[in-house]
């Protein structure tokens, strides 16, 4: 038996008609929703991921600025374009491409951004809303919520479920975790990383089960380590020696499971719009409206 492929594109547009919608109730009461994206240097798949951002967020009838500086900007230019950026009332959200150049502390960057203003969701204070099981008021990382996005909208119930995430890392597998566990969701969470003693034992125990490892593109999850039946999110990117890009998962898990996205066409291309659906989502929390 084959599983059924659940691609990204459909489900992004979705969100996108959704919001769409939503932003044109915010802009009949005043609110236009507003990103800027923060551009240092020429790094290709940066440059991309920022034009991406314009032209989704356009089409939703959100406002995308990028400001582009140069590669060698110094560190202190970089913050207080954040710093002005933050003092504006009509940006309601920021992003900074990464990767940065070398002689810039990411950290310095980022902890300088607003955290009402966090759509990346990478401050402390976002970071802690969503291990405080305060989802309400948080700001979630794109890749994260775009997995469970992806599992709710193929209608496959989480509640109770024994899911597996492999990767700790602070993009995608720890908040997914905490996600996942999250009153309202109640998944049994098990989480791998590098030492984990039976990774094969974890993911086979999975009814859900998400890869996050990034651990290189000769497939760490091998299909005679998937559940039957399982349905199986891969968020990880791996890129091959030709250049193309793949997940964790052997696509020969395919014939095991009963859901599972594709790499490439899978999570990421639902992440920008749910960077746009977090500007959103901040704009109604800065101007407390419902
Ligand atoms: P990260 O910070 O590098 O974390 C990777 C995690 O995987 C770590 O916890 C690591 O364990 C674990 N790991 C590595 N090799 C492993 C192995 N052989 N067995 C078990 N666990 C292993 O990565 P990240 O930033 O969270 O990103 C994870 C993946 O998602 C990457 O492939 C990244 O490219 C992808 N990603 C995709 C999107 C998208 O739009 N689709 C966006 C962002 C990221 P240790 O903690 O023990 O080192």
């Amino acid at each position: 038996m084959s599983a059924k492929i659940i691609k990204g594109a459909p489900i992004a547009e979705e969100i996108r008609a959704e919001l769409s919608k939503e932003i044109e109730g915010l802009k009949a009461k005043g609110f236009t929703p507003k990103l800027s994206v923060v551009l240092v240097g020429d790094d290709p798949g940066s440059v991309w991921y920022a034009r991406n951002k314009v032209t989704t967020g356009e089409k939703m009838g959100a406002v995308v600025e990028v400001t582009e500086l140069a590669k060698d900007t110094p560190e202190a230019d970089v913050v207080a374009l954040v710093k002005k950026l933050n003092a504006d009332p009509n940006v309601h959200g920021i992003l900074v491409e990464l990767p940065l150049p070398k002689h810039i502390n990411k950290a310095n960057v980022m902890n300088a951004i607003a955290p009402a203003k966090d759509v990346d969701g990478v401050t402390a204070e976002q970071r802690g809303y969503v291990l405080g099981d305060m989802e309400s008021l948080a700001l979630v990382p794109a890749t994260p919520l775009a997995c469970i996005e992806l599992v709710k909208r193929s209608g496959v119930d989480i509640k109770g479920k024994r899911v597996t995430v492999v990767g700790r890392g602070d993009t995608v597998g720890r908040p997914l975790a905490m996600l996942l566990l999250s009153k309202g969701r109640d998944a049994t969470v098990t989480v791998c990383h590098s030492r984990t003693a039976d990774l094969a034992g974890a993911c086979k125990d999975a009814d859900i089960l998400f890869a996050a490892a990034g651990a290189g593109a000769n497939h760490l999850i091998k299909a005679d380590m998937v559940k039957p039946g399982a349905t199986v999110i891969d968020a990880a990117i791996n890129e091959k020696p030709d250049g193309s890009i793949t997940g964790d998962v052997d696509p020969a898990a395919a014939e095991v499971a009963a859901v599972i996205t594709p790499v490439p066409g899978g999570v990421g291309s639902l992440t920008t719009t749910i960077i746009v659906g977090n500007t959103v989502k901040a704009l109604k929390l800065q101007k407390g409206l419902n």
